[in-house]
C-alpha cells in the first residue's frame, strides 16, 4: 500500500475538532506524513452583505483574530508549527482545495456528523470538500 505523504487536516474550530485534528494526525503519524492544519474563515460579507447596510470591518477583525489564537491553540497542543498551519478567508470548500493543492496534500481530512438520510449524512462543507478535491478525503465521523 503506498503511503501518504502530506496530510491536510481542515478543521471549523468547533469542539469536534480535536478528535478530527487526532485522527488526522495517528494517519500522518503511521504514514510519516507532514500534518498540515487549516481553519476557514468565512467573510461575513458573503452572508449579510447584500442585505444589512453595514461596515462589518470591526466584527471581521475581532473574528480573524479569535479564529486565529484557537488555531493557534490547535496546533500547539499537537505540536504543529507555525509554517504547518494555515487560516484562509473565504468559501471553506474553495479554500480547502486550494490549499491542498497548493501544499501537494495526498489526504484531505474533515469531520463529518453521521446525521440519518443520504442528503445529510455528510455536513455541507465535508461534502463540498470531497466532490471537487484532487485527492484521498477522509470523512471523520463525529458524534452530534
Ligand atoms: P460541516 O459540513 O459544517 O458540518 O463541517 C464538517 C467538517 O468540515 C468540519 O468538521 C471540518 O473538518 C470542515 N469544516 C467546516 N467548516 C470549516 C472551516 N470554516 N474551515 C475549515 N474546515 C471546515
Amino acid at each position: 500500500m503506498s503511503e501518504y505523504t502530506n496530510v491536510l487536516v481542515a478543521i471549523d474550530l468547533s469542539e469536534d475538532s480535536t478528535h478530527v485534528l487526532q485522527r488526522g494526525q495517528a494517519i500522518a503519524r503511521n504514514h510519516g506524513a507532514q500534518l498540515h492544519l487549516i481553519h476557514v474563515i468565512e467573510p461575513l460579507s458573503f452572508a449579510y452583505g447584500g442585505d444589512i447596510p453595514m461596515d462589518f470591518s470591526g466584527i471581521q477583525d475581532e473574528i480573524q483574530q479569535q479564529a486565529n489564537a484557537q488555531l493557534e491553540r490547535h496546533a500547539q497542543n499537537h505540536g504543529i508549527d507555525a509554517q504547518h498551519r494555515h487560516l484562509a478567508l473565504g468559501r471553506p470548500e474553495t479554500e480547502i482545495h486550494a490549499r491542498a493543492e497548493e501544499l501537494g496534500a495526498d489526504l484531505i481530512v474533515v469531520g463529518s456528523h453521521g446525521r440519518s438520510g443520504f442528503a445529510l449524512l455528510m455536513g455541507s462543507t465535508a461534502n463540498g470538500v470531497l466532490h471537487g478535491a484532487k485527492c484521498d478525503v477522509l470523512a471523520v465521523r463525529v458524534l452530534k
